[in-house]
Formats: C-alpha cells, sequence, structure tokens
C-alpha cells in the first residue's frame, strides 16, 4: 500500500490546472471526495532520513532538509552529504524532488564552505537549492548549477517587485511571505504572471516577528535565531518586575498559569488551499524540520487529502490537526491581519489529544511488528492512520505477545496480529 502511495506524485503533476479543483468544488456542492486536478505541489519538511521516508510515504510531493552546515535548523538533526544522497535517490526513485536548504545568512569567510556544499549536492542531484542571503544566490547563480534556485522564507518577500528581482537574479521560485494576506498573494500571482514559481507556507508554527527577524534568542539565551540555534523565548513565560522592587516577580495574570506574551498559535491555512491554488501558487509548504514522524504523518497525510478534493468540516479538520502537539491554530495574515485571537497568551505549552505509541515497521499477511515509541497496554484501544490515510481502530491482544505480556516499553519490536501497511502509526486518544 506504501509504495503505491509513493507513486502518487507522478499523477499529480501530470493532471492539467488547479482551477479545476475549484469548478468541481462547487459543481458537486456536498460531495465529500472530489477527483484530483491539482498540480501544486505538496512540500513537507525532514529533519532526518527517516522522516524523508515518511513524510514521502504520507504523500508529499517533495521534502525539503538541510545539511549539517548552512541550514537554519542546527537542532533539527541535520543531514550528512552521504544521507543527503541516499534521501535524494529515495525520493527520486518515486518521483519525487529533494531540496536543500542553505538558507543561513553567512559571514563572509563561510561562502566557500556554502558554495563547495552547493556544488556537492548539485552533483548528486539535488532538484533545488534553498536560499535566503543575495550574496549566496548570486554566487550559486554563477556556477551554474544543474540544481533550480529557491528563494527562503527568511527572505521575507512582500511583493511581486521583489520576486521579479529575484527572478532576474536567476530564482526559479519565491517563498512568499507569511505575513502576506490572501488579496496580496494575488495581487502577486497577477503580476508576475507565472513566470516564476511561488512557495506558500500553509501549516506550521510562526514566529511572532517576522520569520527569523528576531534577536530575541540572542540576547536572552546568546543563541542566534539567524544561525538556525533559536531557544523559542518567544515561547516562555514572562513577569513584571517594577524598579524600586528587584526580585519581585510579578505575573501578568491572563489566568493563573501566567501570561505568555508573544506565543502564536501556529498557522493552519487547509481552507484556503483551493483559494491559493487558484490564484497560482506552485507549491504549499509544511514547517516543522524538528518535528516528529507522527506529525509529519498527520498533516502532510491531512494536506494531501485536502489538496486532492477530499472536504473537510471545521470540526473533523480540528480533531485531525489535533491530534499532533499545537499551541491553538490560527490562520495568520492570510484573512488580512492578527489579532489577540492569533497568539495562545494564557500557555505556551503545545498539547495533543493523542500519544503517539507506536509505528509499524514490517508488514505481513499474518500481522505486523510494530516499534514501539511510548508504553502501550495489554487490551489499550488504539487509533491507526495509515500511509492511504485510513483511520482505523485497533484493540492490542491481552496479555501483548511479548515477555512481559502487560505492557511494552519504548524500543522495543511487538509483534501483533493485524496486517497493518508499513508506516501505520499507532496512537493512544486521550478522550478514548
Ligand atoms: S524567539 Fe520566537 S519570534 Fe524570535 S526567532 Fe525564535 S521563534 Fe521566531
Amino acid at each position: 500500500m506504501a509504495a503505491q502511495r509513493c507513486s502518487r506524485a507522478g499523477s499529480v503533476s501530470a493532471i492539467p490546472g488547479c482551477r479545476a479543483v475549484i469548478v468541481s468544488l462547487i459543481q458537486r456542492n456536498g460531495v465529500k471526495k472530489v477527483k484530483n486536478t491539482s498540480k501544486t505541489e505538496l512540500l513537507a519538511p525532514a529533519g532526518t532520513l527517516e522522516k524523508l521516508k515518511w513524510a514521502c510515504q504520507y504523500g508529499a510531493d517533495a521534502v525539503y532538509f538541510g545539511l549539517e552546515f548552512g541550514s537554519l535548523r542546527s537542532y533539527a538533526g541535520n543531514f550528512t552529504l552521504q544521507e543527503a544522497a541516499e534521501g535524494l535517490k529515495y525520493l527520486h526513485e518515486r518521483d519525487k524532488k529533494g531540496y536543500v536548504t542553505l538558507n543561513i545568512y553567512p559571514f563572509s569567510d563561510e561562502y566557500g564552505r556554502l558554495t563547495e556544499m552547493a556544488g556537492q549536492v548539485d552533483d548528486m542531484g539535488a532538484d533545488a537549492i534553498i536560499v535566503a542571503d543575495l550574496g549566496v544566490l548570486t554566487a550559486l547563480k554563477r556556477m551554474g548549477l544543474r540544481a533550480r534556485l529557491h528563494v527562503s522564507t527568511q527572505a521575507n518577500t512582500t511583493s511581486w517587485q521583489t520576486v521579479l528581482a529575484y527572478r532576474e537574479l536567476g530564482a526559479a521560485r519565491v517563498n512568499l511571505a507569511r505575513e502576506l494576506s490572501l488579496e496580496q498573494i494575488r495581487e502577486i500571482q497577477q503580476n508576475t504572471a507565472g513566470s516564476i514559481e511561488t512557495e506558500v507556507f500553509v501549516h506550521g508554527a510562526v514566529c511572532f516577528s517576522y520569520s527569523g527577524r528576531c534577536a530575541i534568542s540572542d540576547y536572552l539565551a546568546g543563541a542566534r535565531a539567524n544561525r538556525g540555534q533559536c531557544k523559542h523565548p518567544c515561547r516562555w513565560k514572562y513577569f513584571v518586575v517594577e524598579e524600586e522592587r528587584p526580585g519581585q516577580y510579578m505575573p501578568v495574570f491572563e489566568d493563573e498559569r501566567g501570561l505568555y506574551l508573544f506565543n502564536s498559535k501556529e498557522l493552519a491555512l487547509w481552507e484556503y488551499v483551493p483559494l491559493l491554488c487558484e490564484a497560482g501558487v506552485s507549491s504549499f509548504k509544511i514547517e516543522g524540520r524538528m518535528k516528529s514522524v507522527h506529525y509529519l504523518a498527520s498533516i502532510v497525510s491531512f494536506y494531501r487529502q485536502v489538496m486532492d478534493g477530499r472536504l473537510f468540516s471545521k470540526d473533523e479538520a480540528d480533531t485531525l490537526l489535533g491530534r499532533v502537539p499545537n499551541r491553538g491554530y490560527s490562520t495568520g495574515f492570510m484573512k488580512g491581519g492578527v489579532g489577540p485571537d492569533d497568539y495562545s497568551t494564557a500557555k505556551s505549552l503545545s498539547e495533543a489529544e493523542s500519544i503517539f505509541v507506536g509505528a509499524v515497521r514490517q508488514s505481513t499477511g499474518a500481522g505486523s511488528m510494530v516499534e514501539v515509541r511510548n508504553k502501550i497496554f495489554a487490551s489499550d484501544v488504539l487509533e491507526t492512520l495509515s500511509p492511504d490515510d485510513r483511520i482505523g481502530k485497533l484493540t492490542m491482544p491481552s496479555p501483548l505477545p511479548n515477555a512481559e505480556g502487560l505492557f511494552a516499553n519504548h524500543g522495543e519490536i511487538l509483534p501483533i496480529p493485524e496486517s497493518l501497511p508499513e508506516y501505520t502509526i499507532l496512537r493512544r486518544i486521550k478522550s478514548l
């Protein structure tokens, strides 16, 4: 089943016109599933080679990842050059694309290392290199790489004039800033008239500042956000100290848990997908190179279905997106601006309605081998999510077929009698 899913991207790009999706949705009002006519790309993050495979299995058309130097995610795991080569091979064998992020703002003495790495991933067949810095873009353009050059969200592109300027400098695609509204994106699309590809983040965490343009982490934690080291102080809890009373920390109560002034909710633009598609956006990007395989499976599967024309009610979407840790969801600037509702000021915790407890590593006609990721108990009722988007329910045997019988611990391989596709997620729903 997973292998079938992995070959789907080829047919997505072969079918013309995402405008047809909109027409189809309107004409078949009330029909839950419509024909996939989208040629817009679903672009997923990968912090490791393992995550790249999960994103691919759950329906991403392309995956982006960073190397050990030059990417803005110092804590994401990141790929060695050997893993990058393996990842690109894995993607290309399944008719998918791989983009390498070199979107750091380098100091003058770092260009040599960056351009050398760009040459190496170009030789491996990277489909694109994602850059933010003007000097890097110019240097890579001069190298005449086979890989296309994509401009990162770190460049904060907010106008069609800048998009066209990047085109003149050799970029094939520009990520549009998260701070744009739907109307502003439409204006950019109209004025660039398909002469350059555009990419929009549709899901994931957002900065309270312009993406990445923030020095709080530098000041408070000595960790530079623009070197990929952000410690996320915008999620921390803050107090007020009156200058005559040093050491007396007065909480600014929102409720008894305090006030998280800068804690942005996460972006979830699934409702805007048809409109962005109609506007002519080329790629829908998901944030989260540091997120888990559970996040990847759940979010990539959800957006894959949305892009394939499945209609979700608000409640259905809230339920599915609530399965993975989040700080609440918002449509950000897409609706025209942000207000208090777009921040989660009462808490900073990222919470989920489910606990990821296992993943199917091998499937046979006689059952499946589950890699345990969190304690599984005998008789547990678990929800399953498979790469074919199917959601099911599963009752674990009692006793469990392992030495303990009562429970299985993280790291164990647990045989179960159900035959489930490889890469199936097992999770315990808190409300069950
Ligand atoms: S501290 Fe928050 S706003 Fe600043 S760069 Fe880090 S995540 Fe973004």
